[in-house]
């Protein structure tokens, strides 16, 4: 098969992926094979390329936004000729006090895809059949490859926020994630305040019809929120993101990485009756919520869709900030 992958790390511009043909891989008792559609690229797909995480195996094939067709089955629930998709949580290790308690993503032993095991930037990749999300949801291939992360994160995000229909959720910094999150926002009936310089961003907040959109950093949200939820990879906002947040309020901290600290400057005045969560890998019983809920709610994206020669100019276009669109994917077959 086809597959990019990725020996030495180094900036994305130095083009550090390597595009080869491999054998195919075989699934093992349990596992399946899925014939690669789609697969979305991640700011986490970048973080490995470039060091910011290291290499768990060398030579890795990255990509864990991945929608395709099961090919070949060794499993017994999946068939062949499935749509599935694969998320960043490859498995875990079923025995431990989390797993036994659908806290799969805090798992010690937890295996991720494009990381730990080879992912979905190939014609094939191999998943275990108990994490594989069955897609049998009204929604176009390269509409679910987004889904598989931003938009399951999105789930999560609203699950820790406790988000209730008539909150105000404030959103520091919009992507992906805080696409779908608006969009299950508006199903259930919540308003989302949205914080962000991009005008291009700005645009897609008012098309969801977000109740206030500007900038934190210049202008504090009109009313104190219910819950925040925070994006940028850095600190900065993080004492503005406190003090925006009502007393019983919670802040969830959705970036894998921080360039800098956040610090609390005034206990008593910023946190005190105030609660931070963190998004930290994800867990089934998300993914299966976030299926249902797509079930209901029209999570179509809007996307720039690369061929799988492209990969590596995309991953530069999305470094960049050039791209114009709330996210890229590749085609893969
Ligand atoms: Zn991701
Ligand atoms: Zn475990």
């Amino acid at each position: 098969m086809r597959a990019w992958i990725l020996e030495r790390q180094s900036k994305i511009e130095d083009r550090p992926l390597k595009l080869v043909d491999i054998p195919d891989p075989e699934p093992r008792e349990g596992q399946i094979r899925i014939k690669v559609r789609f697969c979305g690229i991640c700011r986490t797909d970048l973080h490995i390329a470039e060091g910011d995480h290291p290499l768990h195996k060398k030579p890795v094939i990255l990509g864990h936004q991945i929608v395709g067709t099961v090919d070949r089955s060794r499993g017994r629930r999946i068939k062949e000729g499935d749509r599935v998709g694969l998320t960043w949580l490859y498995s875990s290790c079923n025995s431990c006090k989390y797993c036994l308690t659908g806290r799969e993503n805090y798992c010690p032993d937890i295996v991720r895809t494009g990381w730990d095991v080879d992912g979905g930037f190939a014609e094939y990749v191999i998943a275990e059949e108990e994490y594989v999300a069955p897609l049998d949801i009204p929604l176009k291939d390269e509409d679910c490859a987004p889904l598989m992360c931003p938009g399951v994160i999105a789930h999560l995000c609203y699950e820790l926020a406790e988000v209730k229909p008539g909150d105000k959720i404030g959103l520091i910094g919009f992507g992906p994630t805080a696409f779908y999150l608006m969009k299950i926002a508006n199903h259930i009936g919540a308003d989302v305040y949205v914080s962000t310089r991009s005008r291009y961003h700005q645009e897609i907040a008012a098309e969801l019809s977000a109740r206030w959109i500007g900038n934190i950093a210049e202008k504090d949200f009109p009313d104190k929120m219910d819950s925040i939820i925070y994006f940028p990879p850095a600190g900065e906002m993080f004492t503005r993101a406190l003090r925006n947040l009502k007393r019983g309020g919670i802040l969830v901290l959705a970036p894998i990485a921080s360039q800098s600290p956040m610090i609390v400057e005034n206990y008593g005045e910023d946190l005190w009756g105030k609660d931070i969560r963190t998004v930290y890998n994800i867990r089934r019983s998300t993914i299966m919520k976030m299926l249902n809920l797509a079930r209901k709610v029209d999570f179509s994206i809007d996307k720039e869709v690369f061929d799988f020669e492209e990969l590596q100019d995309a991953m530069i276009k999305v470094r960049s900030g050039k791209l114009e669109r709330m996210t890229a994917i590749i085609r893969v077959g």
